[in-house]
Protein backbone atom coordinates (compact mmCIF):
# COMPACT_ATOMS: atom_id res chain seq x y z
CA UNK A 1 0.00 0.00 0.00
CA UNK A 2 1.61 2.91 -1.08
CA UNK A 3 -0.84 5.74 -0.34
CA UNK A 4 -2.37 5.97 2.94
CA UNK A 5 -3.56 9.43 3.60
CA UNK A 6 -6.60 8.70 3.19
CA UNK A 7 -6.93 6.16 6.10
CA UNK A 8 -7.32 6.93 9.65
CA UNK A 9 -4.34 5.99 11.73
CA UNK A 10 -5.20 1.94 13.03
CA UNK A 11 -5.67 1.66 9.09
CA UNK A 12 -2.00 3.43 8.15
CA UNK A 13 -0.15 1.60 11.87
CA UNK A 14 -1.05 -1.84 9.90
CA UNK A 15 -0.81 -0.69 6.15
CA UNK A 16 1.89 2.52 5.89
CA UNK A 17 5.28 2.08 4.44
CA UNK A 18 4.53 -1.99 3.27
CA UNK A 19 7.09 -2.42 0.41
CA UNK A 20 6.55 -4.91 -2.57
CA UNK A 21 8.57 -8.19 -2.01
CA UNK A 22 8.96 -10.77 -4.73
CA UNK A 23 6.87 -13.62 -2.78
CA UNK A 24 4.12 -12.06 -2.11
CA UNK A 25 4.98 -12.55 1.78
CA UNK A 26 1.93 -11.11 3.72
CA UNK A 27 3.99 -10.59 6.62
CA UNK A 28 7.39 -9.33 5.32
CA UNK A 29 10.77 -10.24 5.10
CA UNK A 30 13.64 -9.37 6.76
CA UNK A 31 17.02 -8.48 4.79
CA UNK A 32 20.04 -9.36 6.76
CA UNK A 33 22.22 -8.47 3.42
CA UNK A 34 24.86 -5.89 4.83
CA UNK A 35 25.69 -4.97 1.26
CA UNK A 36 24.16 -4.83 -2.07
CA UNK A 37 24.67 -5.60 -6.00
CA UNK A 38 25.56 -3.98 -8.74
CA UNK A 39 25.21 -4.77 -12.39
CA UNK A 40 28.19 -4.87 -14.64
CA UNK A 41 28.24 -0.73 -15.23
CA UNK A 42 28.51 -0.23 -11.66
CA UNK A 43 24.56 0.36 -11.32
CA UNK A 44 23.05 0.19 -8.45
CA UNK A 45 19.60 -2.81 -8.42
CA UNK A 46 18.30 -1.08 -5.81
CA UNK A 47 18.43 2.44 -3.65
CA UNK A 48 20.34 0.50 -0.98
CA UNK A 49 23.76 0.20 -1.00
CA UNK A 50 25.25 -1.12 2.34
CA UNK A 51 23.90 -1.78 5.28
CA UNK A 52 25.37 0.86 7.76
CA UNK A 53 23.66 3.40 4.96
CA UNK A 54 20.21 1.97 4.34
CA UNK A 55 17.91 -1.59 4.57
CA UNK A 56 14.74 -2.14 3.38
CA UNK A 57 13.14 -3.29 6.59
CA UNK A 58 14.79 0.42 7.97
CA UNK A 59 13.13 2.24 4.84
CA UNK A 60 9.89 0.50 5.43
CA UNK A 61 9.93 1.52 9.45
CA UNK A 62 10.55 5.38 8.71
CA UNK A 63 8.09 5.04 5.79
CA UNK A 64 5.71 4.30 8.72
CA UNK A 65 6.51 6.26 11.28
CA UNK A 66 6.67 9.22 8.77
CA UNK A 67 3.07 8.39 8.06
CA UNK A 68 1.74 8.34 11.59
CA UNK A 69 3.44 11.22 12.83
CA UNK A 70 2.40 13.25 10.00
CA UNK A 71 6.25 13.90 8.61
CA UNK A 72 7.81 14.49 5.84
CA UNK A 73 10.84 12.09 6.67
CA UNK A 74 11.69 10.07 9.22
CA UNK A 75 15.42 8.94 10.29
CA UNK A 76 15.26 5.39 12.78
CA UNK A 77 18.33 5.20 15.09
CA UNK A 78 19.66 2.28 17.33
CA UNK A 79 18.33 4.07 20.57
CA UNK A 80 15.84 7.29 21.71
CA UNK A 81 19.74 8.35 22.98
CA UNK A 82 21.14 7.78 19.76
CA UNK A 83 18.53 10.05 17.66
CA UNK A 84 18.94 12.89 20.24
CA UNK A 85 22.39 12.44 19.80
CA UNK A 86 22.30 12.40 16.13
CA UNK A 87 20.20 15.64 15.75
CA UNK A 88 22.59 17.32 18.26
CA UNK A 89 25.33 16.60 16.47
CA UNK A 90 23.76 18.64 13.09
CA UNK A 91 24.09 21.18 15.01
CA UNK A 92 27.73 23.28 15.63
CA UNK A 93 30.06 23.82 18.18
CA UNK A 94 29.10 26.99 19.72
CA UNK A 95 25.42 26.66 18.96
CA UNK A 96 23.09 26.91 21.84
CA UNK A 97 19.71 24.21 22.85
CA UNK A 98 17.44 25.13 25.30
CA UNK A 99 16.09 21.78 26.91
CA UNK A 100 13.09 21.26 29.79
CA UNK A 101 14.21 21.74 32.95
CA UNK A 102 13.16 18.18 33.78
CA UNK A 103 14.16 16.61 30.90
CA UNK A 104 14.64 12.80 30.20
CA UNK A 105 17.81 12.27 32.31
CA UNK A 106 19.67 10.18 29.52
CA UNK A 107 19.32 13.89 27.46
CA UNK A 108 20.33 15.35 30.17
CA UNK A 109 23.74 13.66 30.57
CA UNK A 110 24.42 13.69 26.94
CA UNK A 111 24.14 17.45 26.72
CA UNK A 112 25.79 18.10 29.94
CA UNK A 113 29.04 16.08 30.02
CA UNK A 114 29.59 14.59 26.31
CA UNK A 115 28.38 17.14 23.90
CA UNK A 116 29.28 20.04 26.55
CA UNK A 117 33.00 18.96 25.83
CA UNK A 118 32.42 19.36 22.18
CA UNK A 119 31.30 22.78 22.93
CA UNK A 120 27.46 22.63 22.35
CA UNK A 121 26.00 24.54 24.57
CA UNK A 122 22.60 23.84 26.61
CA UNK A 123 20.48 26.10 28.94
CA UNK A 124 17.62 24.10 30.90
CA UNK A 125 14.44 25.69 30.85
CA UNK A 126 11.44 26.03 32.56
CA UNK A 127 8.81 25.69 29.66
CA UNK A 128 5.87 26.24 31.84
CA UNK A 129 7.12 29.65 32.78
CA UNK A 130 6.80 32.12 30.09
CA UNK A 131 9.75 34.53 31.35
CA UNK A 132 12.52 32.17 31.51
CA UNK A 133 10.88 30.97 27.77
CA UNK A 134 11.55 34.70 27.12
CA UNK A 135 14.99 34.65 28.91
CA UNK A 136 15.77 31.47 26.72
CA UNK A 137 14.89 32.58 23.14
CA UNK A 138 16.67 35.80 23.73
CA UNK A 139 20.20 33.87 23.88
CA UNK A 140 19.03 33.12 20.17
CA UNK A 141 19.12 28.91 20.53
CA UNK A 142 19.61 27.37 17.70
CA UNK A 143 16.91 24.40 18.71
CA UNK A 144 14.53 24.11 21.43
CA UNK A 145 13.63 20.37 22.55
CA UNK A 146 10.08 20.07 24.04
CA UNK A 147 9.23 16.89 26.41
CA UNK A 148 5.68 16.67 26.98
CA UNK A 149 4.03 14.93 29.45
CA UNK A 150 7.57 15.61 31.44
CA UNK A 151 9.20 13.13 33.70
CA UNK A 152 8.33 11.86 35.93
CA UNK A 153 6.17 14.80 37.36
CA UNK A 154 4.10 14.48 34.22
CA UNK A 155 4.26 18.42 33.51
CA UNK A 156 2.10 19.59 30.31
CA UNK A 157 3.69 22.13 28.00
CA UNK A 158 1.47 23.70 25.57
CA UNK A 159 3.00 23.04 22.10
CA UNK A 160 1.64 25.29 19.80
CA UNK A 161 2.10 28.50 22.13
CA UNK A 162 6.00 27.15 22.59
CA UNK A 163 6.23 26.22 19.12
CA UNK A 164 4.62 29.90 17.97
CA UNK A 165 7.31 31.70 19.78
CA UNK A 166 10.16 29.93 18.74
CA UNK A 167 8.99 30.32 15.00
CA UNK A 168 9.25 34.28 15.65
CA UNK A 169 12.40 33.82 17.35
CA UNK A 170 14.15 31.77 14.71
CA UNK A 171 14.56 28.39 16.40
CA UNK A 172 13.82 25.01 15.38
CA UNK A 173 11.58 23.19 17.87
CA UNK A 174 11.60 19.98 18.35
CA UNK A 175 9.06 17.71 20.90
CA UNK A 176 10.20 14.07 22.45
CA UNK A 177 6.74 12.18 21.79
CA UNK A 178 7.96 9.22 23.30
CA UNK A 179 5.37 9.36 26.37
CA UNK A 180 1.83 9.65 23.97
CA UNK A 181 2.85 8.29 20.71
CA UNK A 182 1.26 10.12 17.52
CA UNK A 183 -1.90 8.24 18.17
CA UNK A 184 -2.27 10.64 21.22
CA UNK A 185 -0.38 13.89 20.45
CA UNK A 186 1.12 15.40 17.03
CA UNK A 187 3.17 18.08 17.87
CA UNK A 188 4.10 18.65 13.74
CA UNK A 189 0.62 19.24 13.33
CA UNK A 190 1.19 21.56 16.67
CA UNK A 191 3.65 23.93 14.94
CA UNK A 192 7.00 21.79 15.80
CA UNK A 193 9.54 21.34 12.97
CA UNK A 194 10.94 17.61 14.77
CA UNK A 195 9.35 15.37 16.47
CA UNK A 196 12.00 12.38 18.41
CA UNK A 197 10.96 8.90 19.53
CA UNK A 198 12.28 6.33 21.67
CA UNK A 199 10.83 3.76 19.88
CA UNK A 200 12.01 1.72 22.62
CA UNK A 201 8.53 2.16 24.15
CA UNK A 202 4.96 2.35 22.74
CA UNK A 203 6.42 1.80 19.60
CA UNK A 204 7.80 -1.27 19.98
CA UNK A 205 5.61 -1.80 22.62
CA UNK A 206 6.76 -5.00 24.23
CA UNK A 207 10.20 -4.37 26.06
CA UNK A 208 11.99 -6.52 23.69
CA UNK A 209 13.83 -4.12 20.59
CA UNK A 210 15.56 -1.01 21.25
CA UNK A 211 15.23 1.89 19.23
CA UNK A 212 14.65 5.90 18.31
CA UNK A 213 13.41 7.89 15.37
CA UNK A 214 13.63 11.85 14.63
CA UNK A 215 10.92 13.02 12.05
CA UNK A 216 11.17 15.64 9.92
CA UNK A 217 7.86 18.29 9.23
CA UNK A 218 7.59 19.07 5.23
CA UNK A 219 10.17 21.89 3.99
CA UNK A 220 12.69 21.53 6.85
CA UNK A 221 15.77 20.68 4.95
CA UNK A 222 17.37 18.63 7.61
CA UNK A 223 17.21 14.75 6.43
CA UNK A 224 20.39 14.78 4.39
CA UNK A 225 22.46 16.51 7.49
CA UNK A 226 20.88 14.21 9.33
CA UNK A 227 21.49 11.05 7.75
CA UNK A 228 24.78 12.08 7.05
CA UNK A 229 25.71 12.36 10.60
CA UNK A 230 23.85 8.80 11.19
CA UNK A 231 26.10 7.31 8.54
CA UNK A 232 29.47 8.82 9.41
CA UNK A 233 29.07 7.84 13.13
CA UNK A 234 26.75 4.12 12.50
CA UNK A 235 24.30 4.23 15.22
CA UNK A 236 21.89 2.36 12.62
CA UNK A 237 18.87 0.21 13.74
CA UNK A 238 19.32 -3.44 12.86
CA UNK A 239 17.07 -4.95 10.11
CA UNK A 240 15.81 -7.64 12.69
CA UNK A 241 15.10 -4.47 15.04
CA UNK A 242 13.19 -2.73 12.98
CA UNK A 243 11.18 -5.70 11.50
CA UNK A 244 10.47 -5.93 15.23
CA UNK A 245 9.32 -2.39 15.70
CA UNK A 246 7.21 -2.37 12.33
CA UNK A 247 5.76 -4.94 14.14
CA UNK A 248 4.92 -3.76 17.39
CA UNK A 249 3.13 -0.62 15.38
CA UNK A 250 0.41 -2.35 14.27
CA UNK A 251 -1.29 -2.72 17.49
CA UNK A 252 0.18 0.90 18.75
CA UNK A 253 -3.30 2.59 18.24
CA UNK A 254 -5.32 -0.68 20.30
CA UNK A 255 -2.96 -1.43 22.96
CA UNK A 256 -1.99 2.76 23.66
CA UNK A 257 -5.64 3.28 24.18
CA UNK A 258 -6.26 0.72 26.59
CA UNK A 259 -3.70 1.52 28.09
CA UNK A 260 -4.83 4.80 28.38
CA UNK A 261 -8.03 3.94 29.70
CA UNK A 262 -6.85 1.71 32.48
CA UNK A 263 -4.03 4.77 33.66
CA UNK A 264 -7.17 6.87 34.31
CA UNK A 265 -8.95 4.25 36.61
CA UNK A 266 -5.44 3.79 38.40
CA UNK A 267 -5.10 7.61 38.58
CA UNK A 268 -8.84 7.73 39.74
CA UNK A 269 -8.08 4.96 42.15
CA UNK A 270 -4.57 6.70 43.73
CA UNK A 271 -5.96 10.18 44.10
CA UNK A 272 -8.76 8.86 46.29
CA UNK A 273 -6.47 6.87 48.35
CA UNK A 274 -5.67 7.76 52.08
CA UNK A 275 -2.17 6.41 51.63
CA UNK A 276 -1.18 8.55 48.51
CA UNK A 277 -0.23 12.34 49.06
CA UNK A 278 -0.06 13.19 45.00
CA UNK A 279 -1.29 11.59 42.17
CA UNK A 280 0.15 13.17 38.86
CA UNK A 281 -1.59 12.33 35.96
CA UNK A 282 -3.17 15.13 33.19
CA UNK A 283 -6.16 12.94 32.43
CA UNK A 284 -7.46 13.83 36.26
CA UNK A 285 -9.73 17.11 36.43
CA UNK A 286 -7.80 18.30 39.08
CA UNK A 287 -4.69 18.45 37.51
CA UNK A 288 -2.36 21.31 36.76
CA UNK A 289 -1.99 19.69 32.66
CA UNK A 290 -5.72 18.97 32.17
CA UNK A 291 -7.11 21.91 30.44
CA UNK A 292 -4.14 22.25 28.01
CA UNK A 293 -3.58 18.11 27.50
CA UNK A 294 -7.64 18.27 26.83
CA UNK A 295 -6.79 20.45 24.11
CA UNK A 296 -3.87 19.61 22.07
CA UNK A 297 -4.22 15.65 22.42
CA UNK A 298 -6.58 13.03 22.00
CA UNK A 299 -5.81 11.60 25.34
CA UNK A 300 -3.36 11.53 28.26
CA UNK A 301 -1.76 8.56 27.97
CA UNK A 302 -0.57 4.98 30.09
CA UNK A 303 1.95 6.50 32.39
CA UNK A 304 1.61 7.89 36.05
CA UNK A 305 3.12 8.68 39.09
CA UNK A 306 2.46 8.97 43.03
CA UNK A 307 3.99 9.78 46.28
CA UNK A 308 3.25 7.60 49.07
CA UNK A 309 2.36 8.84 52.43
CA UNK A 310 5.38 8.47 54.89
CA UNK A 311 8.32 9.17 52.78
CA UNK A 312 10.71 7.06 50.86
CA UNK A 313 10.42 4.11 53.33
CA UNK A 314 7.02 3.61 52.81
CA UNK A 315 7.67 4.04 48.91
CA UNK A 316 10.20 1.22 48.93
CA UNK A 317 7.20 -0.63 51.23
CA UNK A 318 4.54 -0.66 48.36
CA UNK A 319 7.72 -1.33 45.76
CA UNK A 320 8.58 -4.19 47.96
CA UNK A 321 4.79 -5.89 48.03
CA UNK A 322 3.45 -5.58 44.70
CA UNK A 323 2.56 -9.01 42.83
CA UNK A 324 1.40 -8.39 39.80
CA UNK A 325 3.08 -5.29 38.79
CA UNK A 326 7.20 -5.57 38.06
CA UNK A 327 10.09 -3.69 39.36
CA UNK A 328 11.99 -2.16 36.60
CA UNK A 329 12.82 0.93 34.64
CA UNK A 330 11.04 1.90 31.21
CA UNK A 331 7.83 1.89 29.45
CA UNK A 332 5.60 1.09 27.13
CA UNK A 333 5.56 -2.41 27.37
CA UNK A 334 2.12 -4.91 27.65
CA UNK A 335 3.24 -5.31 31.58
CA UNK A 336 2.89 -2.76 33.96
CA UNK A 337 6.01 -1.49 35.83
CA UNK A 338 6.73 0.11 39.08
CA UNK A 339 9.52 2.06 39.89
CA UNK A 340 11.74 4.35 42.05
CA UNK A 341 12.46 7.06 40.15
CA UNK A 342 15.10 9.10 41.90
CA UNK A 343 17.25 5.42 42.78
CA UNK A 344 17.75 4.97 39.02
CA UNK A 345 18.09 9.17 38.29
CA UNK A 346 21.22 9.21 40.60
CA UNK A 347 22.29 11.15 43.77
CA UNK A 348 21.68 14.69 41.98
CA UNK A 349 18.04 14.08 40.95
CA UNK A 350 14.91 16.26 41.84
CA UNK A 351 12.74 13.93 41.97
CA UNK A 352 11.05 13.28 45.40
CA UNK A 353 11.89 10.51 47.41
CA UNK A 354 8.44 9.14 47.72
CA UNK A 355 7.89 9.19 44.38
CA UNK A 356 6.61 5.78 42.14
CA UNK A 357 6.59 5.89 38.78
CA UNK A 358 4.43 3.15 37.09
CA UNK A 359 4.11 2.56 33.59
CA UNK A 360 0.29 0.53 32.95
CA UNK A 361 0.16 -2.27 30.75
CA UNK A 362 -2.69 -4.29 29.46
CA UNK A 363 -3.51 -6.43 32.41
CA UNK A 364 -7.24 -6.06 33.73
CA UNK A 365 -7.23 -2.76 35.37
CA UNK A 366 -9.19 -4.07 38.71
CA UNK A 367 -6.73 -6.54 38.66
CA UNK A 368 -3.89 -3.88 38.63
CA UNK A 369 -5.63 -1.59 41.42
CA UNK A 370 -6.37 -4.57 43.93
CA UNK A 371 -2.50 -5.21 43.67
CA UNK A 372 -1.83 -1.58 44.22
CA UNK A 373 -4.61 -1.59 47.38
CA UNK A 374 -2.46 -4.23 48.73
CA UNK A 375 0.57 -2.92 48.26
CA UNK A 376 -0.35 0.18 49.95
CA UNK A 377 -1.62 -1.45 52.57
C1 LIG B 1 13.46 6.15 27.11
C2 LIG B 1 13.43 7.56 26.68
C3 LIG B 1 14.49 8.11 25.92
C4 LIG B 1 15.73 7.31 25.57
O1 LIG B 1 15.46 6.19 24.77
P1 LIG B 1 16.47 4.93 24.73
O2 LIG B 1 15.89 4.04 23.68
O3 LIG B 1 16.46 4.33 26.11
O4 LIG B 1 17.80 5.44 24.37
C5 LIG B 1 14.38 9.41 25.50
N1 LIG B 1 13.30 10.17 25.82
C6 LIG B 1 12.27 9.69 26.56
C7 LIG B 1 11.12 10.57 26.89
C8 LIG B 1 12.30 8.36 27.01
O5 LIG B 1 11.29 7.89 27.76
Amino acid sequence: MAQTKNYRIETRSVHAGSSENLAGAVAPPIHLSTTFRRDPEGNLASDFIYGRSGNPDRTALERAIADLEGGAECVSFASGLAAVHSLLLTLSPGDLVLAPLDAYHGTVRLAKESLARWGLRTRFTDFLDPEDVTAGLDERPALVILETPSNPTLRITDIAAVAARCRAAGALIAVDNTWMTPVLQRPLALGADIVIHATTKYFGGHSDVTGGAVVLREGLELASRLRFVQTETGPVPSPFDAWLLRRGMRTLPVRIRAQSATAGKLAEFLSGHPRVVQTFYPGLASDPGHEVQTRQGDGYGAMLSFRALGGEDHAKGVLSRVKLFTRATSLGGVESLVEHRALVEGPDTKTPRDLIRVSVGLEHPDDLIADLDQALG
